[in-house]
């Protein structure tokens, strides 16, 4: 049994007039990915909103930088997180007990909460590699992340498509999303892949502290996986949004969305909803990736696993679902 759920603990605290008054608190975590990419700033940013609330709700909501999708995914289903950032096709898979989940079964107490910014399939590689598009990663050095990523699961999809394995390449390499454009950088790596918003630090910093280029991943193969999957869809990453790439980038993307659990209290997800819908617009002032979410799309797109019934209240009350 985990000791971490939703710690409730009483706080005796003084008013100015010296009476003694006892205030509950819940803690609740997030689980987000390396510092350098999106899931971190958007677990600070809906901390940053739920806890301008604290006063009135007692939730007190802190940040955990992780490995990234599938660690915090299966966190959840530990019951060591209560909420956490997942790629759309790593919900799925959770939800469904399918590909890298096949083993330990379907969670069926998965819940969504809402989704995030959409996270192009992105491969930097270094502008000396001979590497201008995907298939050029053969016999190349490449990070194909870190395990617990969504890259590096999503890696692994793609790379049994096109008939890879480990000794498609030269050298593979493991690295944390957050050393990726270092390796790059000193040489060590030709290519590095991260699935993640845009802009990120990480892609700013690999494209800025040395010569790269952002590659194409656009093949017949790929564009069979996007049309049988609808976790997938054809991404953009727009030209002359980073250094050394001035042309639009075509791959395919995934998105990032907001998960919990049917065991997370439905008052304390109603209360989390409420703060990010109502403070939007805040919320997309924190992050140049969030510029573009819109409450439609965020109460539907890419959710797999069934609405987290407080955020559902929520939503309802707000006239956002039926
Ligand atoms: N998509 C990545 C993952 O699932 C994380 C991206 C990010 O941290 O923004 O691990």
């Amino acid at each position: 049994m985990n000791t971490r759920i939703l710690s409730t603990v009483a706080v005796l605290g003084l008013v100015a007039g010296g009476a003694a008054f006892a205030q509950q608190q819940t803690f609740i975590s997030i689980g987000t990915g390396g510092v350098t990419g999106v899931y971190y700033p958007a677990g600070g940013a809906i901390c940053r909103l739920v806890n301008a609330g604290r006063s009135e709700h007692g939730i007190r909501c802190g940040v955990e930088s992780t490995a990234g999708s599938v660690f915090n995914l299966n966190s959840i289903r530990a019951q060591e997180l209560e909420f956490g950032v997942a790629q759309s096709d790593w919900q799925f898979h959770m939800y469904n007990g399918s590909s890298q989940f096949e083993a330990d079964g379907a969670y069926e107490d998965l819940r969504a909460v809402f989704s995030l910014h959409p996270e192009p399939f992105t491969v930097v590689a270094r502008a000396d590699a001979g590497i201008s598009s995907f298939e050029d990663l053969e016999g190349k050095r490449v990070n194909i992340g870190n395990p617990g990523s969504g890259q590096r699961g999503t890696m692994e999809v793609v790379m049994d498509a096109m008939g890879w394995d480990m000794s498609t390449f030269s050298v593979v390499s493991e690295l944390q999303a957050g050393e990726q454009a270092q390796a790059l950088c000193d040489n060590n790596i030709d290519a590095m892949v991260y699935t993640v918003g845009h802009p990120s630090g990480a892609i700013q910093e690999a494209t800025t502290a040395c010569d790269t280029v952002l590659v194409n991943v656009d093949n017949d193969v790929i564009r069979a996986l996007v049309d049988d999957r609808d976790y997938y869809r054809m991404a953009t990453i727009p030209g002359g949004m980073y250094r050394g790439t001035d042309a639009d980038v075509t791959t395919f993307g995934v998105g990032a969305t907001f998960v919990s659990a049917a065991w997370v209290d439905d008052d304390v997800v109603y209360e989390l909803t409420k703060a990010i819908f109502e403070g939007l617009d805040t919320f997309k002032g924190l992050h140049p990736a969030f510029e573009i979410l819109n409450a439609e799309e965020m109460v539907s797109d890419g959710l797999s696993a069934p609405l987290h019934a407080g955020a559902e209240r929520y939503y309802r009350e707000a006239g956002l679902i039926d």
